[in-house]
């Protein structure tokens, strides 16, 4: 039985483990992620080390930041992760393994093509609706990179030129409006109104917004039903431009389920059924890793 090993590198943590050939994780370790480049690597190489076994067939790394999957090495990566910029990720495997990578997003969507929703589909886009929006897109079978690696943040496709200050230092971002963030954000503002809502006694987190919705409370319910008609627009673009079979949604947010996931297929619907004449499913993932190893381990996997 061949294994493969998935390490992510995440900003608060790295985690590894090593991957079945039925997609389960057979064993796993996880630390703290140093913010310096030698104590980081160092990290990375002795949990590989841990989880390793004579059938390991390759390294698979999911990184958050732009990644040269030819080189595979870092281009740039954010914050606590900057050391690694110019950093050859490969230099992390035992000599001689082979070794794939790419960023967080990508490892997602590889995990869903070779273990979940969209395995057996030439054409997905996956959208990781977290703190952020993370994106990749497959057309043809194949994952779109772009020229510079580049390709797929999707998350930074502009709905409003005048919108909100977003991370990446433009206005108006799509994921200014429907991260988990910025569903708190509006919640928060809400409550700082004074407005009357549950989320003054209850709180301003994600899950708690969808939860008081779902109770009925008024307040919440409009910033999920807002948060759900701008994502189905964004949604709505993107299928017209890339024709999707499926648009799979994880990340956070995604954990609402049905509270999401009905209103927004119907809102999809309603914006692409006259022109389309067909439904595009948005779907939840497959493999559901919070822990983000498989999918990086389905980079090797799918090399
Ligand atoms: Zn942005």
């Amino acid at each position: 039985m061949a294994t493969w090993i998935g390490l992510d590198i995440g900003g608060t943590t790295v985690k590894a483990g090593r991957v079945n050939e039925a997609g389960v994780i057979v064993a796993r370790g996880e630390e703290a992620a140093p913010d310096e480049l030698g104590a980081l690597t160092s990290v990375c190489g002795s949990l590989i080390e841990s989880v390793w076994a004579n059938d390991v067939e390759g390294v698979g790394i999911g990184c958050r930041g732009i990644i040269d999957v030819d080189a595979v090495q870092v281009i740039v990566s954010p914050g606590r992760l900057r050391c690694l910029d110019g950093y050859r990720l490969s230099e992390l495997a035992p000599a001689g393994v082979r070794v794939a990578a790419d960023n967080d997003a990508r490892a997602a969507a590889a995990g869903e093509m070779v273990w979940g929703a969209a395995r057996g589909k030439r054409h997905a886009i996956m959208l990781t609706l977290g703190t952020g929006m993370g994106g990749a897109i497959v057309a043809d079978g194949k994952m779109i990179r772009g020229s510079a690696w580049a390709a797929g943040h999707l998350g930074h496709l502009n709905v409003d030129p005048n919108g909100p200050m977003c991370v990446c230092g433009a206005r108006g971002c799509i994921e200014t409006y429907v991260s988990a963030r910025a569903i708190e954000s509006e919640a928060w503002a809400a409550v700082h109104r004074g407005t009357d809502t549950l989320l003054n006694t209850r709180g301003t987190d994600c899950a708690t917004v969808f939860a008081c919705a779902a109770e009925g409370d008024k307040c919440a319910a409009g910033i999920v039903s807002g948060m759900i008609t701008r994502l189905g627009g964004f949604i709505g673009g993107l299928i017209f431009a890339f024709d999707p079979e499926i648009v799979i949604l994880g990340g956070s947010v995604s954990l609402a389920g049905d509270a999401l996931f009905g209103p927004l297929q119907r809102d999809v619907d309603a914006r692409i059924g006259p022109f389309f004449r067909r439904s595009v499913e948005i779907a939840r993932p497959g493999v559901g890793d919070p822990t983000g190893i498989i999918g990086a381990a389905a980079l090797v996997r799918l090399q």
